[in-house]
């Protein structure tokens, strides 16, 4: 039988084959190879409207069904920043966003934190079904290897036992807070 067909809003391959890769019923196709240039305004207050946002973008944009994601750090040591601005906390790139996070907790002792993701997958019906996923750990008082991307040399993982920045692809992969998303939304499908 034919898979179903499915958008991914995103322009990133590396999630795509990471999708791909867990939802195996479906076809995944990314929204540029479908001819999407757009920009998404993401101003949702949660990961979840923000995943929902770029899911009916495309799924409307191209009447078909579309998977989005949206992820982030929060640290409990302030108040869960910089979640949904995480890729913004600083107005810099990855480094200079890892420089902030790491002076903001200079004389912080409390250090705990998690990655959380929210998939959405959109119908063009309007049936929606969500996926939520985090992992657990610790921001460290310094830059620990430099594999990943974004705040994973900064971040001790409590299932891996070590920073993220040292963790191979695979390695991360089996205990992301995005794989735990999709097999969330996997296990409601
Ligand atoms: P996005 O949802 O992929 O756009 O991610 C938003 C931002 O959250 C990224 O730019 C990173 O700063 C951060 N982030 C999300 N997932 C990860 C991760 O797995 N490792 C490191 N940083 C992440």
């Amino acid at each position: 039988m034919e898979k179903i067909k499915i958008a991914v809003a995103s322009g990133n391959a590396h999630k795509l084959k990471e999708i791909a890769e867990i939802l195996t019923d479906y076809d995944f196709v990314s929204m540029r190879e479908l001819g999407f240039d757009g920009e998404i305004d993401e101003n949702g207050s949660t990961f979840k409207e923000n995943a929902f946002i770029k899911a009916k973008r495309v799924s409307d944009e191209f009447s078909m069904p579309a998977l989005a994601d949206d992820s982030g750090l929060c640290v409990d040591a302030l108040g869960g920043a910089p979640g949904i601005y995480s890729a913004r906390f600083s107005g810099g790139g990855d480094r200079e966003n890892r420089l902030l996070l790491l002076k903001k907790l200079e004389n912080e002792k409390t250090r705990t934190a998690r990655f959380k993701s929210a998939v959405c997958l959109r119908f063009p019906d309007g049936k929606t079904v969500y996926g939520e996923g985090a992992c657990e750990g610790r921001i460290l008082y310094s830059e620990v290897g430099e594999n990943g991307f974004g705040y994973d040399p900064v971040f001790y993982s409590d299932d891996l036992e070590k920073s993220f920045g040292i963790a191979s692809a695979e390695e991360k992969n089996a205990v992301s807070h995005r794989f735990r998303a999709l097999n969330d939304l996997k296990s409601k499908l």
